[in-house]
């Protein structure tokens, strides 16, 4: 078992990965066990992996279990409030404990009630999803989608423990899968150049990775995350380089109203274009742009984007949360495992790179 800390002061937690974890749930959660828990669960994670997490969510401490309708439609304030209404039904007290199973709609719906319920209650996640594993169980960012916007209503709210159990992927469907895999490559690209060669080396899709080598990659994304969330835990600064890929890739999403591309496709795009600006300003070598495209085909195809209107992309660029003054702050490779923060990329620059990427669609 690897463990990663969280070092955030008074709300240091520990993220620990491994193996059949889940199975043992009442040892990796040994600080936890023994409280009134509520766990929050994905209906389908409970079809497929239910039986087996019976005993060990029992001997946790489990006295009801919330199973809920995922995909990021339900990520709701409906479903939240079947969330609430389940944490009252259990009586569970300001020392109570939500457990969150599933993938990331279900790890943010279940931190942000456990946020709101009594002003605030501890939870633990147990993520089942690549993605979930390596990005949105660490952090603390909990919330729900508004029908004007994704995760417009949230709060900061960070887990007591979380317990990752590669063993749970075996389930999960390849596209989602790779989606996971674009963003353990941006933790690479942004500051782990073994972790990208290890990326380079495994199976394409990362579908059949070798069960070590693939627990070692997903510990070292998650300490990358530990480690740039540790130091800037409200994104007031430096963990807007969480974003490398996203910025092109919200966009990407928007402008096809979330409906062609799984988030982490449109990241992969994202770090392709954002490792295309990087080397036309000079500051990423062509070898190394090779090696970032060459790295996200090798995870996985992606829908295309080279019939995408060029004015709508720009434009869905510009409503960037955090864009300031019109100009979207880019974050750019400078090499493998290095990342800067400029402000000053230019629409010409942007279409430039949008091109590059559209030469690259197989
Ligand atoms: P998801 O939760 O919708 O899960 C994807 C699909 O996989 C679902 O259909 C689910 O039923 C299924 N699934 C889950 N585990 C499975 C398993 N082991 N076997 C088979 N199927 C399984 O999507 P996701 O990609 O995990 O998460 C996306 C969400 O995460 C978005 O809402 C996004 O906003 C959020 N997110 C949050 C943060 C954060 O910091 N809080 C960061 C990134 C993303």
């Amino acid at each position: 078992m690897l463990q990663i800390p969280v070092e955030l002061g008074e709300r240091r937690y520990t993220v620990a990965v491994g193996h059949g974890l889940a199975r043992d749930l009442p040892a990796a959660l040994a600080a936890l066990r023994g409280r009134r828990t509520v766990v929050v669960a994905s209906r389908r994670v409970l079809a497929l992996h239910g039986r087996a997490l019976e005993r060990p969510l029992r001997a946790l401490g489990a006295v009801a279990t919330v199973a809920l309708p995922d995909g990021e439609r339900f990520k709701t304030a409906a479903t939240l409030g079947t969330i609430h209404d389940a944490l009252v039904d259990a009586r569970l007290g300001r020392d109570g404990l939500v457990l969150a199973l599933g993938g990331g709609v279900v790890g943010d719906m279940a931190g942000f009630a456990a946020a709101t319920y009594m002003r605030g209650v501890d939870w633990a996640g147990v993520p089942t999803t690549l993605l979930a594993m390596v990005d949105s169980s660490v952090g603390g960012k909990t919330g729900i989608n508004h029908p004007r916007g994704k995760n417009l209503i949230g709060a900061f709210h960070q887990p007591k423990a979380v317990v990752i159990d590669p063993a749970f992927l075996a389930t999960l469907p390849p596209r989602q899968l790779r989606a996971g895999a674009f963003e353990v490559l941006k933790c690479a690209i942004l500051a782990d150049a073994p972790l990208f060669d290890a990326l380079e080396a495994a199976p394409a899709g990362v579908v059949g990775w070798d069960a070590d080598a693939f627990e070692r990659a997903i510990a070292t994304a998650v300490r990358v995350k530990a480690e740039v969330v540790a130091g800037d835990e409200k994104e007031g600064g430096w963990r807007r380089v969480l974003n490398l890929g996203h910025t092109i890739g919200h966009a990407l999403e928007a402008v096809t109203r979330y409906r062609r591309f799984v988030h982490g496709e449109a990241v992969g795009w994202g770090l392709v274009g954002a490792a295309a600006i990087a080397r036309d300003r000079g500051l990423l070598e062509a070898a190394a742009f090779a090696r970032i495209a060459g790295a996200v085909d090798h995870v996985g195809p992606r829908p295309g984007v080279s019939d995408l209107d060029t004015r709508a992309v720009l434009e869905a660029l510009s409503h960037d949360k955090k864009a300031r003054k019109g100009r979207v702050p880019f974050i750019l490779p400078a090499g493998i495992g290095r990342v800067e923060i400029h402000d000053d990329v230019t629409t010409a620059e942007i279409r430039r790179a949008l091109r590059a990427m559209a030469a690259r669609e197989a």
